[in-house]
């Protein structure tokens, strides 16, 4: 019998909030009575934010294409509200991030999945999109660094998909790059605005909640064309409201501290991504790729799939028989890619290799087929 479950599933890491968060927000509390902000966002925190992109694109970003949402997701849902007209399609890599399907079908829109392949990397390539864009295909859609994979597209891939969209002027490119600061690699990840945009295509998803470790503060944003900025803020002004000033003000200090929040996040992720890697290495008939970016590896389990039944129920099951040995993973049925499991490794470090101690006996004692 053993204790407490153990959670690798949540998307969320267990950092606190930090210093420079708490206090900006506590100061405007503190201070009395609260505005209501712009339903787009404070200025501050939308210049912040269009500089951090000037910055590393090269290319104009202004503060009017930034609207600060409750959340990455809200930025999603907005965008997919703002541009897809019932029955169109979003493209999506998979495997991919199982929030996007619900979100573009609450929308009134598809989702085309793009299925990539773990035994060549994860190669999203210009043929395959080119290949797969149909006639009611409005939106290519990727997560770079890609949940679940922690792949990272790097700058030439992305030109390379690029000069396919580019062709195709209607299409819109949406880049979810919430993980961006959360990476492992000696490249850096590029964002969508460094690239040139000549038909206004290009829009960039990110939030607080992940590389930033505002964690369950609820601040995302987008970075769109004007155009469709401003019907996104329309959309959110009568939908709902402008996220809390006090949330923002801390957006905003964490947005000016990251260099040194980012730097502690990953020394301490750095561990347990090493024990997590080692770990799976040593499960016998389990393949991971290397994950670049985010903070999950995303295993091969398919090994350990009963064969000839349903492999969405197989899967499942899989998941089921890890829970009832004391661990809950993210099954990858849900990413598109049964038998596959999603980890978090942004879990202390103890309670990582007590997870990985559980999968281990769980694997050891289920038939391999
Ligand atoms: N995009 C991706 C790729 C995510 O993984 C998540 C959270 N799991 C979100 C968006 C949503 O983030 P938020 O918590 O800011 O709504």
């Amino acid at each position: 019998m053993h204790s407490a479950v153990i959670s690798l599933a949540s998307g969320y890491g267990y950092f606190p909030t930090p210093t420079v968060a708490v206090e900006a927000a506590t100061r405007l509390i503190q201070g009395g009575q609260l505005s209501v902000s712009p339903i787009e966002g404070l200025p501050a925190l939308r210049e912040a934010l269009a500089s951090t992109y000037r910055r590393s694109s090269g290319y104009g970003v202004s503060p009017q294409q930034v609207v600060v949402t409750p959340g990455g997701k809200a930025a999603l849902f907005a965008l997919f509200k703002t541009l897809l007209r019932p029955g169109d399609e979003v493209l999506v890599p998979t495997p991919v991030w199982f929030g996007f399907k619900s979100l573009i079908e609450q929308a009134g829109g598809n989702m085309r999945p793009l299925p990539l392949n773990s035994t060549d990397d994860y190669a999203l390539t210009p043929a395959a999109v080119k290949a797969a864009i149909g006639p009611r295909t409005r939106i290519l859609l990727f997560s770079n660094p890609n949940n679940p994979t922690g792949r990272i597209y790097k700058h030439a891939e992305v030109e390379a998909i690029l000069d396919v969209t580019r062709q195709h002027p209607n299409l819109m490119v949406i880049s979810d790059e919430i993980y961006d600061l959360v990476s492992f690699s000696t490249e850096p990840v590029p964002s969508l605005l460094e690239f040139a945009d000549p038909h206004a295509q290009h829009v960039v998803v990110n939030g607080f909640s992940k590389s930033l470790a505002l964690v369950g503060w609820g601040v995302g944003y987008l970075v769109a064309p004007t155009a469709v900025a401003q019907v996104c803020a329309a959309w959110q002004f009568s939908t709902a409201a402008a996220v809390p000033t006090p949330n923002q003000h801390a957006a905003l200090a964490v947005t000016k501290a990251s260099a040194s929040i980012t730097r502690e996040l990953l020394a301490q992720l750095a561990t347990t991504r090493n024990i997590l890697l080692d770990g799976l290495a040593d499960l016998p008939n389990v393949h991971c790729h290397i994950p670049e970016g985010t903070y999950y590896a995303f295993p091969d389990f398919t090994a350990y799939l009963t064969p000839r039944i349903d492999p969405i129920i197989a899967s499942a099951s899989l998941v089921t028989r890890l829970r009832k040995a004391g661990v809950d993973v993210v099954d990858g049925a849900s990413c598109g890619a049964p038998g596959f499991v999603r980890l978090s490794y942004a879990v202390p470090e103890e309670a990582l290799r007590e997870a990985l101690r559980r999968i281990r006996k769980a694997l050891a004692s289920a038939p391999v087929f």
